[in-house]
């Protein structure tokens, strides 16, 4: 098997995925720095402003970061909520988690996470028990990405949030053409240096042309019973925040 254009069936993605994700742990985040030239540290800031997460209150404000690899979201919140917010990171790959744990020694508020290994779409956790559902660069990796969904409004409290933080189609004149080159010429090669391998980053910007324009994947949102689902476009399309309210 390869990533190449062919279609995998959806249980061989998951396999594929939990491969790339393996592969790439311990080096993920000099990555994500290299390639997106530090920018997605300013998208992941941008989503956790929007969330803003409560610094007080009368009950406590659970978070599930869903996907959340190596934990820079879960980070970005309770700092945000000056270690009010308690957030479950959960990823379906250990090894993603066990870079997240130990980098989470030297955080702030370490205790206010914990991780969890798992799979979005089926949690093993309770409904109604979370304020907030965020996903970063997490969801077009998912197989079933419906059921995911549907899975982010079970658990989620009435009146709890979700944010889904994603990469786009770029198709503003100009960038687009540059964007293309750069997915093409760029990365995969920058991926071998860093790596020892370029496949990963090939399967990393085909599971972007892939993945649904907003308005396709904002109907999704509205199929899982989320509310109020909108889209707002960072960098030129590169990434796009999607949110939506369980009511
Ligand atoms: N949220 C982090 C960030 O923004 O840097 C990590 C994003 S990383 C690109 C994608 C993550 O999705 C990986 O850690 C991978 O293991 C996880 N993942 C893939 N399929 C999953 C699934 N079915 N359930 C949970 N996590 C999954």
């Amino acid at each position: 098997t390869h990533f190449g254009e062919q279609t995998v069936a959806l249980e061989d993605k998951q396999g594929l995925v939990n491969k790339v994700f393996h592969d790439v742990a311990d080096r993920y985040d000099l990555m994500n720095d290299l390639m997106s030239g530090g920018v997605h540290r300013l998208w992941k800031d941008a989503m956790v402003s929007e969330l803003a997460p409560p610094r007080a209150g009368t009950r406590p404000y659970r978070v599930l970061d869903m996907a959340g690899g190596t934990g820079d979201i879960g980070e970005r919140i309770v700092n945000a909520s000056m270690g009010y917010a308690e957030v479950v990171v959960a990823d379906i790959n250990a090894d993603m988690l066990r870079v997240g744990a130990e980098r989470a020694r030297s955080w702030r508020y370490p205790g206010q996470v914990s991780f969890l290994e798992a799979n979005a779409e089926e949690l093993p956790l309770e409904s109604n028990s979370f304020d907030a559902y965020t996903i970063a660069f997490g969801i077009r990796n998912v197989p079933r990405i419906q059921k995911a969904l549907d899975e982010a409004h079970r658990v989620l409290k009435r009146g709890g949030r979700i944010l889904v933080l994603e990469f786009s189609q770029v198709d503003v004149p100009g960038l687009e053409a540059f964007y293309k080159l750069y997915s093409d010429r760029v990365i995969p090669p920058l991926g071998r240096v860093v790596t020892g391998d370029a496949q990963p980053y090939q399967y990393f910007i085909e599971s972007i042309r892939k993945f649904p324009d907003p308005a396709l994947f904002g109907s999704m949102l509205a199929k899982a019973g989320l509310k109020r689902v909108k889209h707002t476009s960072y960098t030129g399309n590169i990434a796009t925040l999607f949110s939506g309210w369980k009511i």
